[in-house]
């Protein structure tokens, strides 16, 4: 069998994939089986934060492989610590949880939330608001959180106590916060399943100032618009807030599975012995991996990922076939005339992979993308937009 016919016949079909099989890359360069190149606009989806095969990330990673792969929660490791210590740093949280997925670093958020409205306000003080259209996870509780009737179908019952309220609409949420026990809010700076839509500025301003007044821990979820990929080390930085919890995964150990929930001041100890764990959070070689590239996300360089956002969204913005332009730093979703889908496909054949989100043709290239594969991906999605509208 080929190797499609082999992941088609025992893989469980969650996924449809493109018919491309990836062997290697390089930065922001991909190969498939049969030897074609590509310009890599989706790193993974956000995770491959600084493209294949980064050399300094490698070698840290290799490094930490070469002493210790694991060695569980129960024994201290450098790795875990430092990355702790730099996360804190770096954001004026105070305290980590790792885990291995963004939905794990939600669970764990939602877990800190309601342990400390528990503790405070009663148990009857469980109810998490998140925003309608958003994406937080796989998991029933995340699904739970996560927005879209459309997910939940036929996984009934999800985990109760989530209520979901309009995007940007103060009124709403203070409605919600007036009329349940709120334990908890949750949201993205920018959804990006939803459609790589920012939130504005007032309502996350606004939810900040409801989650302080009433002692609400404030979650923002950072999974995707964390670590660099807005062009602000985290997404919230832009709104001038000071989330309770955040969480991130994706693109932190720039291609390794890590998760981690970030606690501040109000929920610094809310989390005790035999509260939460995970068997591999905190691995090593992840560990090393994050801090490779963590320690990197300096102010030079957000400033280089905002520069090449204005770029993008310069040269893309008006283009013909192109409607819209949305999204911050290198998380950006293109509204084009002709379907997402045959947008991407035929971007494909030109050499540029690209994602989607709902209607969108959604980029998240690797934050370190060299300016000539970014100019080849932006000059190839409008020439496939123009010649997909020129056919109907
Ligand atoms: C991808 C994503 C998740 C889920 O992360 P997994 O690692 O797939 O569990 C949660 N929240 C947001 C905002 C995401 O983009």
């Amino acid at each position: 069998m080929t190797i499609t016919e082999l992941d088609q016949t025992y893989v469980a079909g969650t996924y449809s994939r493109f018919p491309v099989e990836i062997v290697s890359g390089k930065g922001s360069r991909v190969t498939d089986a049969a030897g074609k190149t590509y310009v890599d606009m989706g790193s993974g989806i956000g995770v491959a934060a600084f493209g294949i095969g980064d050399d300094a990330w490698k070698a840290a990673v290799i490094a930490q492989l070469g002493m210790v792969q694991h060695t569980s929660n129960l024994y201290y490791t450098e790795p875990c610590a430092v990355l702790a210590k730099l996360l804190c740093e770096k954001t004026g949280m105070k305290k980590v949880f790792f885990s291995n997925s963004g939905a794990e670093a939600n669970e764990c958020a939602i877990k800190a939330a309601r342990k400390y409205s528990a503790e405070k306000k009663g148990g009857d003080c469980f109810t998490i608001v998140t925003l309608k259209n958003s994406f937080h996870g796989r998991t029933l509780t995340t699904l739970a959180a996560t927005g879209q009737d459309h997910f939940h179908e036929l996984f009934q019952p999800l985990t109760p106590g989530f209520v979901h309220v309009e995007a940007n609409n103060i009124e709403a949420l203070q409605k919600a916060v007036a009329e349940h026990n709120v334990a908890g809010i949750l949201m993205e700076p920018v959804q990006g399943e939803g459609g790589v839509i920012p939130l504005t500025s007032a309502f996350v301003k606004a939810a900040a100032d409801i989650a302080h007044e009433k002692d609400i821990p404030l979650m923002i979820d950072e999974v995707q618009t964390g670590n660099g990929r807005t062009g602000m080390l985290y997404g919230y930085m832009h709104f001038g807030i000071q989330p309770d919890i955040v969480s991130t995964a994706k693109g932190l150990s720039g291609g390794l599975p890590i998760g981690a929930t970030l606690l501040g001041e109000k929920v610094r100890s809310v989390l005790g012995p035999g509260d939460h764990g995970s068997t591999f959070g905190g691995n090593p070689v992840c560990c090393a991996g994050a801090v490779s590239i963590l320690s990197r996300l300096d102010d030079a360089f957000l400033a280089e990922v905002r520069e090449k956002s204005a770029y993008v969204f310069s040269r893309l913005n008006g283009a013909p076939g192109v409607e819209s332009v949305t999204g911050m730093g290198l998380m950006i979703g293109i509204k084009t005339a002709a379907p997402a889908g045959e947008v991407v496909r035929r971007c494909m054949d030109k050499g540029v992979l690209c994602l989607t989100a709902k209607d969108k043709v959604r980029l998240l290239p690797a934050l370190n993308i060299p300016m000539e594969d970014l100019q080849f991906a932006v000059d190839t999605i409008p020439e496939a937009a123009k010649e997909l509208r020129g056919n109907t």
